[in-house]
């Protein structure tokens, strides 16, 4: 895949890409159960994976976070807002049985849907969700992204 990312939805339709590739059918912009206004990137409703892509500016990624120097103080008020959401959300989903998975725009695509088909076959970690023969390999998601 190309290093260059012109537009933000870009590693998140690479991504989606190589999930259908792969046989996966999901929903995109799911919207998130008593969370009015907030949906997920792509979404497994029967197994309960949500997936989201997230920018590494917005989302503040530890290896690409740049502070912007004009108004400041308003952008780290902003940046440290989008991160509180981030973890509200992480934190509703698991609390109403959902399996998150958070993909950095910067990780590899194919990479980032390995983790994805763990987190779908019940390999992930999360408790509730029905498992099939696969869940006995031994596959986590910690590598990369954050696996909650
Ligand atoms: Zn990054």
């Amino acid at each position: 895949m190309s290093k260059q990312r012109r537009r933000d939805t870009e590693p998140e339709v690479a991504l989606r890409r190589i999930l259908h590739a792969r046989g996966l059918r999901f929903r995109v912009n799911f919207p998130i159960p008593g969370m009015p206004r907030r949906s997920m990137d792509i979404a497994f409703t029967r197994a309960r994976v949500a997936v989201f892509v997230d920018g590494c500016f917005w989302h503040v990624c530890p290896e690409h976070a740049t502070a912007p120097t004009a108004n400041s103080d308003w952008w780290s008020r902003k940046l440290s807002t989008n991160q509180a959401r981030d973890a509200a959300t992480n934190e509703h989903l698991v609390g109403i049985g959902w399996h998150v998975v958070r993909i950095w725009e910067h990780e590899d695509p194919d990479d980032a849907a390995d983790l994805v088909m763990a987190a779908v076959r019940g390999e992930g970690g999360s408790g509730t969700r029905g498992k099939g023969a696969e869940s006995l390999v031994e596959a986590r998601g910690e590598v990369l992204g954050q696996c909650l």
